[in-house]
């Protein structure tokens, strides 16, 4: 067996009148991330860590922000296709572990939920998907409410073949 590790960065400019959309999850917030999709920073993060894994390149490579198909999208199906190209190359989620960095609003009453949905699009159990929730106590884009990032790990296992 061989094992791989990926990992994946994503970050959003926050801005009022959006839907704050973390792990398929919309929190309740005044700001949320401008983007081309739902601007997703978790998902984004998570699929760059899976690509990385398997060597596969990028989010953007597979669903360019250039192409209109992908305006709004759902990125937790750009996720899941993700996974399933990981799949097909050969490889099984072992599990994923991410850090999202915001200053408001507070994430950590909405981490449960955001692993429930992360488990189900990836199709694995609960216990192998980590979402934690810093600040940069007010230092940076992160810290001044101008933006979001999120950072991921994923470990995939290379199936016998
Ligand atoms: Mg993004």
């Amino acid at each position: 067996m061989s094992f791989r590790a990926g990992h994946g960065f994503d970050a959003h400019r926050l801005v009022a009148g959006r839907p704050f959309v973390l792990g398929g999850v919309t929190i309740p917030s005044e700001r949320g991330p401008l983007g081309h999709s739902d601007a997703d920073v978790l998902a984004h993060a998570l699929s760059d860590a899976i690509l990385g894994a398997c060597a596969l390149g990028d989010l953007g490579r597979h669903f360019p922000d250039t192409d209109a198909r992908w305006k709004d999208a759902d990125s937790m199906r750009l996720l899941e296709a993700c996974a399933e190209m990981a799949r097909r190359a050969g490889y099984e989620l072992g599990n994923v572990d991410a850090t999202v960095v915001v200053e408001a609003p507070r994430l950590a009453p909405h981490l449960d939920a955001v692993r429930g949905r992360l488990a189900e699009v990836l199709r694995i159990e609960i216990d192998a998907v980590s979402v934690k929730a810093k600040t940069s106590e007010g230092m940076g884009y992160t810290g001044d409410g101008t933006g979001i990032a999120a950072y991921a790990v994923a470990t995939l296992v290379r199936n016998p073949t």
